[in-house]
């Protein structure tokens, strides 16, 4: 690893672990978290967990997996160049999208109203749920045991509610205090991972093409100079230069924005970090505003297009559906969620987070799958 600055975050002057575990032998402390959300089941899961296509709709569309390793990539290139800790940045990264539901933004969006009268569901705070508790691996703690540093850059948004709840992880979003730069980082390559990738698996799909494309300025630019310089090349290999371009474009601004934010803020330490008034991980102005432009065409042309939205719907209803059912009868949901309801005893609120946690961690070919022994007659149990 290159030397860290001095604001990065260091494993000496980490914040620790909620259960006491001596140091390992030869890896960090962040090396140790990457490597036990690796080996989680959380992350296995992911392979079958798509954002925008589900994942029966083809096996050449990105999934959760291959985006969280994106968007690991992404965040190290930068991470290095700016003297943060690489091992970090790469934890927070694979562990980012671990408490999404099944069918991506739809499968939230059903399992939040499920869920409005007990909480509510937010993905983000599952993610942490995950790490802090779900995952049955380890003899003396629940969960992962995962570093404050680590769980600090999961918890990428959280409202002010549960934010009260979660003690001192909670206390940026009640007092506008900013995460580490590691965690700065990780968030911003999510954005330049799925926009770049969307447009790429949206071309595939036949869902975009290039002339509505090269209506916003950043897409045409970087085509236009890949058309101009290989005149004769054809095919996705012109889709994937410019592609190649446009995350190089972005990842380049995103270095030199940030660099002269972080010169200009001058700050010695992580905590200087955290206490400083903005991020200070960002695009350029106008960097910013063209990645906008490229959100609101893939939003207005992809995201809303009939198709996915006819995914969505069903996506919807079969979380609903789901949940419904769970809820409702828990002796039709499997042996251990059954027993953990049983062991908490509580009421409705716990029994439904538990319903809810149960759906979360489910792929999308399982949800699918149980949605048919469940509703359809003659289907096997
Ligand atoms: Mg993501």
């Amino acid at each position: 690893m290159t030397t860290l600055a001095p604001y990065a975050v260091r494993e000496a002057t980490s914040r620790g672990r909620a259960h006491h575990e001596d140091a390992p032998a030869y890896r960090g402390a962040f090396q140790r978290d990457r490597d036990r959300i690796i080996h989680s089941a959380a992350f296995r899961r992911l392979e079958y967990k798509t954002q925008v296509f589900v994942n029966h709709e083809g096996d050449m569309f990105r999934t959760r997996l291959t985006h969280s390793i994106e968007v690991a990539q992404i965040s190290r290139t930068i991470a290095r160049a700016l003297g943060l800790n690489e091992d970090l940045v790469e934890a927070i990264a694979l562990a980012h999208d671990l408490g999404h539901t099944p069918f991506g933004h739809a499968g939230q969006d059903a399992l939040n109203a499920c869920m409005r009268d007990c909480g509510g569901f937010e993905h983000n705070l599952q993610s942490l749920r995950v790490v802090d508790m779900l995952e049955e691996r380890y003899a003396s703690f629940p969960g992962l045991n995962l570093t404050y540093e680590t769980r600090e850059g999961i918890l990428k948004h959280c409202s002010r509610k549960n934010a009260r709840a979660l003690g001192a992880l909670g206390e940026r979003f009640l007092n506008g205090g900013q995460p580490s730069l590691e965690a700065q980082v990780a968030n911003l390559a999510d954005e330049i991972a799925y926009n770049n990738h969307d447009v790429d698996d949206g071309l595939r799909a036949g869902l975009l093409d290039i002339e509505t494309l090269t209506s916003t300025a950043f897409f045409r630019e970087q085509y236009e100079s890949v058309r101009e310089r290989w005149a004769d090349l054809s095919g996705r290999r012109v889709i994937h230069e410019t592609i190649r371009a446009m995350i190089n474009r972005q990842a380049t601004d995103l270095l030199d924005a940030s660099r002269a934010a972080i010169d200009a803020a001058g700050p010695g330490s992580v905590d200087d970090v955290r206490s400083h008034c903005t991020s200070l991980i960002g695009f350029s102005t106008e960097m910013l505003e063209q990645h906008r432009a490229l959100k609101r065409l893939l939003l207005r042309n992809l995201y809303r297009h009939y198709r996915v939205f006819r995914m969505s719907m069903k996506a919807q209803r079969i979380v609903g559906d789901l949940f419904g059912v769970f809820f409702e009868t828990p002796r039709s949901l499997p042996h251990d969620v059954q027993r953990r309801i049983e062991e908490r005893g509580g009421g409705e609120p716990e029994r439904a987070r538990l319903v809810a946690d149960y759906i979360a961690g489910m792929t999308d070919r399982f949800a699918i799958a149980e949605h048919r022994r469940l509703f359809t007659v003659g289907e096997l149990t």
